[in-house]
């Protein structure tokens, strides 16, 4: 089946499809902007059981909130298109409207009076066998998304970075047999750990060589991972948390000229590429705004919708700035040309 053809030019291209991308659209297209949505389809929580904490909408499979926001998206006449944007550059001269020629990977093309960049990031995850397989079913990261799921279960958390103890902290919520995996992280600081042991946090020095699952289904079924160390023991718990760094593709933000960032929290690079904007989605280049992880990295299912609602109306106000005074520039040249006659 051939891809979809693209019109010549819409008032913006939204890059990626998740929840920021497409709340970003559905704000403009109900504003009666010409949208187009270009999605890889690789949601950052695609391997996760459901979307956890998104009020009114608990536990709904990734794929499926996908489904409802391009549905509700369509109904509003915005497109979604699935592909991979290849490149974006500015197309249009100094002291010209703003435009922006967009290439998808499969060659298509078209032309955007705006972009918004809601591509989010891919989590790169510590370099311990089977960790990877297991990622959004029995190795987790966010007590906020999946701290109810674990609930009085056995949690180990892998110790590769200065955010241990905050990690066991707040797991310790939901469950009160939480294991603490020294892994390579540093020492944690004795006080807290004082404070963790305690409360029942466990402590296990040395490296992990690798994670797999116990028998059971892969997910909703409470987990169960067995942990061995590079010691040759073992321990079997129900999940694992890691910490994973978010990267960013900074391809296309780089050819734009968009100022991106790295995102430190507590010490420890949590993220790389950030795109850097203001409160609405702005980012350094005129024309171009940017909504959820690609900007936020941390930010949840609920935050990035309200992130991609906020740019799309930031975005519909700028267009409209822009009509609104190509009209008036319209009727002057009109009124100089009768005088002239
Ligand atoms: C394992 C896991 C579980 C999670 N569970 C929860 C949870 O329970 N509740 C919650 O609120 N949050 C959860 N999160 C966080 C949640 O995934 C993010 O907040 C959310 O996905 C970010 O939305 P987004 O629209 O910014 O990006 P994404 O949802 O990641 O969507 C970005 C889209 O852009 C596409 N894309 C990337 N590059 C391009 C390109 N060049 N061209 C076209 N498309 C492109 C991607 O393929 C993807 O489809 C979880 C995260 C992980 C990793």
């Amino acid at each position: 089946m051939s891809a979809a053809a693209l019109d010549e030019q819409y008032d913006v291209v939204v890059v990626g499809g998740g929840a920021a991308g497409l709340a970003g659209a559905v704000a403009l297209a109900r504003m009666r902007r010409s949208v187009l949505v270009v999605d890889a389809g690789q949601p950052r929580n695609a391997p996760a059981d459901g979307v956890h904490n998104l009020l009114g909408r608990e536990g709904t499979l990734p794929r499926e909130l996908v489904a409802a926001g391009r549905a509700e998206l369509a109904g509003f006449g915005g497109t979604v298109v699935e592909g991979r944007v290849a490149s974006l550059e500015r197309s249009s001269g100094e002291g010209e409207p703003l435009r922006f020629a967009v290439v998808l990977e499969d060659g298509r093309t078209t032309t955007a009076r705006r972009l918004l960049l809601a591509h989010s990031g891919t989590d790169v995850l510590p370099p311990v066998p089977g960790l990877a397989d297991l990622w959004g079913s029995r190795v987790l990261h966010c007590p906020f998304c999946h701290g109810w799921e674990v609930r009085g279960r056995a949690v180990a958390v892998l110790s590769t970075g200065p955010m241990t103890a905050h990690a066991a902290t707040l797991w310790r919520n939901v469950s009160d047999r939480v294991v603490v995996l020294s892994h390579t992280g540093p020492d944690v600081d004795a006080a807290q750990r004082g404070q963790l042991e305690a409360a029942g946090v466990e402590f296990v020095d040395g490296e992990v060589a690798a994670v797999e699952p116990l028998a059971g289904e892969r997910q909703g079924d409470g987990g169960g991972v067995r942990v061995e160390l590079a010691s040759g023991a073992a321990l079997e718990v129900a999940f694992v948390v890691a910490a994973s760094q978010v990267r960013i593709d900074t391809a296309l933000t780089h050819a734009l000229g968009v100022e991106v960032t790295d995102v430190e929290v507590m010490g420890s690079v949590a993220a790389t590429g950030a795109v850097v904007v203001d409160p609405v989605g702005a980012t350094s280049v005129a024309g171009v705004w940017a909504a959820g992880n690609a900007a936020a990295p941390m930010a949840t299912v609920p935050a990035v919708a309200a992130a991609g609602m906020q740019a799309g109306a930031a975005m519909t106000m700028d267009l409209a700035h822009e009509d609104l005074a190509a009209a008036a520039a319209a009727v002057r040249d009109v009124e100089l040309a009768g005088a002239a006659r």
